[in-house]
This record gives structure tokens, sequence and C-alpha cells, in this order.
């Protein structure tokens, strides 16, 4: 009986379901020491989080090939399977739908970031328009010096336009221009 007892404590204390019938005490005491130090883990790592997540990015640095290889591995075999396909498209559906506005402000912060790295390095940290020196960020955009800008936009925009720039290592083929000089720019290009 004080054994029942015993396991009782353990899986009201740790939330498991179990079957008392099937488990045996080492199980449980196993499983209780595994939460407990879980448990341990996730306080000690809240306090030093940023060691952590410096290891964790050093680990993928030096293991980067190998850590996209296995993920790789792990989509193709789960592109082949048609219940995890549907698993998959059903939690991220709810997911999207509950976390709207989480993933909004999310998708706004990146592409803000992103926006001002390509902002900062064509203006050499000035923030100004390259012809009248406009200095509002919130109307500073990217121009492409020699036009083509406008086809350029419409196959890219936001996040993704910022990306290729930074991707290709900010090619001089870009300045940062106001939303008044770059309209005033495509008039005398004819663009409109
Ligand atoms: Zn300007």
């Amino acid at each position: 009986m004080g054994h029942a007892r015993n396991l009782q404590t353990i899986y009201k204390i740790y939330g498991l379901i179990v079957n008392v019938e099937n488990f045996n005490t080492y199980q449980c005491v196993f499983i209780g020491m595994v939460e407990k130090k879980k448990g341990h883990k996730h306080a000690e790592y809240q306090r030093n989080r940023e060691k952590y997540v410096d290891r964790r990015d050093k680990y993928y640095q030096t293991h980067k090939v190998e850590l996209i290889a296995k993920a790789h591995e792990r989509w193709e075999k789960i592109k082949k399977d048609p219940v995890l396909m549907a698993k998959r498209k059903a939690y991220r559906i709810s997911y999207n739908a509950k976390n709207h506005k989480k993933i909004l402000e999310k998708h706004r912060i990146e592409r803000e970031r992103l926006r001002m790295n390509v902002l900062l390095h064509y203006t050499q940290d000035m923030l100004q328009c390259a012809r009248c020196g406009f200095s509002d960020v919130r109307a500073l955009t990217v121009d492409h010096i020699n036009g083509g800008g406008s086809q350029d936009r419409k196959k890219l925009r936001g996040v993704a336009f910022y990306k290729k720039i930074i991707n290709a290592c900010y090619p001089p083929i870009y300045q940062v221009l106001c939303m008044n000089c770059q309209f005033i720019k495509a008039h005398e290009r004819e663009e409109f």
C-alpha cells in the first residue's frame, strides 16, 4: 500500500499519466529523476541563457554540414508520408491562427532589421537621402541607381528584396533615396 502511495505521489508531482499496474518502481524513479533533472536544467538554462545559446551557435557552426544533411534526410522522409504531411499542415494552420499577431509582429521586426542593415550600408551609416539629405528613416527607400527598380520590386518585395541585397554582399548598384527623390527620379526617367 505504501508502495502504491509512493508511486502516486511521484506521478502526481510530475503530472505523468502512467498505468500503475505496468509500472515498476525503477521506471518511476527513473522518470522522476529525469523530470527533476529537466526542471533543474531549465532553471539553470534561464540563468545562463546566453552561455547556452552561444554554445549552441558554436556547435551549429562546427557541425553545420552534417546537421543540414540530417535535417534534409528527415524532411525527405516526412515529405513521402502523407499522414505526417497532413499532420504538419493541420498543426501549421492552427498555430498560425492562434499566433497571427505574434507572427506579423515578428515579420515586421525582421523586415525592419534587414531594411536598416541595407539602409545603413548604402548611406555609410548616415541614414539620409543620397540626393537631398532627408534623414527620416521612415521615408527612406532603396533605389536601383540605373533604373529597373520597379521591375526588381515587382519580383521581390520586403524581406526577400533586402535578403537578396545582403546575400549578394551589397552590390554597388543601389543607393538610398527619400520617397520624394524616388518619385522625382522616376518622373525624370519617365518611368511613370
Ligand atoms: Zn531626397
